[in-house]
């Protein structure tokens, strides 16, 4: 028995191989057309001020419209494009959409604020990144302080003497840096203190527990101190429910993004409020609390 057990699962185990594979190479195959296909887009979502309720942040997210399974996530496609090096042109497509869409938006008279752009540890590490970034300012015409880029921690993991470079370069060029999905990876706190990074993003798994177990909280609040002793913001991430909002305001956590406020959106789809009478932009939040 033991024997066809293990027999039998050895074979389940290696057809899933083969589908797996097979689906990443279709993946990998179907990117390279993807950019000049027009199939990605970007969707914004809103990081607001906990205090006074306004957005000061716009996130670039984006989506792939695949020709045959549709919209896919980029949980599901980013890692394959770090693995085969196409996240390089795919980023360079993100930065420059995102910046000529915020160069937009001011030009329309809204308030500016920033556009915080995920940046991949690949693409940071590539040689030409820094000019990259600035080529695409000057070209979108967006001032660099409405630009952050968003790295994840586990790039402090990485003692790279090129990396530190490149950071201090931006910060030169007068563009932000935060750190995504803070507390799941091992930060060198040396590092953070060190760089002087402008915002922390406590990862949403965070969040999710602050109503469910004691840990949540213990760590959020911490994360929060932490942020402020080295003179950082801090970013929530994954606000869903109004009780999450109470204490993280309570925890004087800084700014906020979460379903709570907006889901993220296409760009058109961001109603900004009107509220002054000839028709300018008075206040910068979007209508879309419950994103729709
Ligand atoms: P991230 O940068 O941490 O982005 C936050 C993710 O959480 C987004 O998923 C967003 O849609 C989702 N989210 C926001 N609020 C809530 C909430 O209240 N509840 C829940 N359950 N989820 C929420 P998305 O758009 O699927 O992106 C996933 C990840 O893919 C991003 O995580 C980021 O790491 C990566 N990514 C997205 N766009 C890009 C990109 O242009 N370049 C690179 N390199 N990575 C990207
Ligand atoms: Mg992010
Ligand atoms: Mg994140
Ligand atoms: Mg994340």
């Amino acid at each position: 028995y033991t024997k066809r057990y293990g027999k039998n699962n050895y074979t389940v185990y290696s057809k899933e191989l083969d589908l797996n594979t097979d689906y990443k190479l279709t993946i990998e195959r179907d990117l390279k057309s993807a950019i000049s296909n027009l199939e990605f887009m970007l969707h914004y979502q809103p990081i607001v001020n906990l205090k006074t309720g306004e957005f000061n942040t716009m996130e670039a997210l984006i989506r792939w419209n695949h020709p045959k399974f549709g919209l896919v996530s980029p949980d599901d496609f980013i890692s394959i494009s770090e693995e085969s090096g196409q996240i390089v042109s795919i980023g360079k497509w993100v930065l420059h959409t995102a910046c000529s869409q915020n160069k937009k938006w001011q030009d329309l008279g809204h308030p500016p604020f920033k556009i915080a752009v995920n940046i991949s540890t690949i693409q940071l590490q590539h040689h030409s990144f820094v000019e990259t970034v600035a080529e695409i300012l000057a070209e979108t015409g967006l001032d660099p302080k409405w630009l952050e880029l968003e790295v994840t921690e586990s790039i402090l993991m990485e003692d790279n003497e090129a990396l530190k470079d490149s950071f201090l370069k931006l910060k030169a060029i007068g563009v932000s840096i935060a750190i995504d999905d803070f507390g799941t990876g091992y930060t060198s706190l040396s590092y953070l203190r060190q760089f002087a990074f402008d915002r922390v993003k406590i990862d949403r798994s965070f969040i999710n527990d602050i109503g469910s177990d004691l840990n949540g909280k213990a760590i959020t609040s911490t994360i929060i101190a932490l942020a402020h002793k080295l003179n950082m913001g801090v970013i929530a991430e994954g606000i869903e429910e109004e009780g999450q909002l109470t204490f993280l305001k309570e925890e004087q956590c800084d700014d906020g993004q979460g379903y709570y406020f907006s889901r993220p959106l296409p760009a058109e789809l961001h109603k900004f409020e009107t509220t002054r009478g000839d028709g300018s932009f008075a206040s910068a939040s979007t209508t879309h609390r419950d994103g729709s």
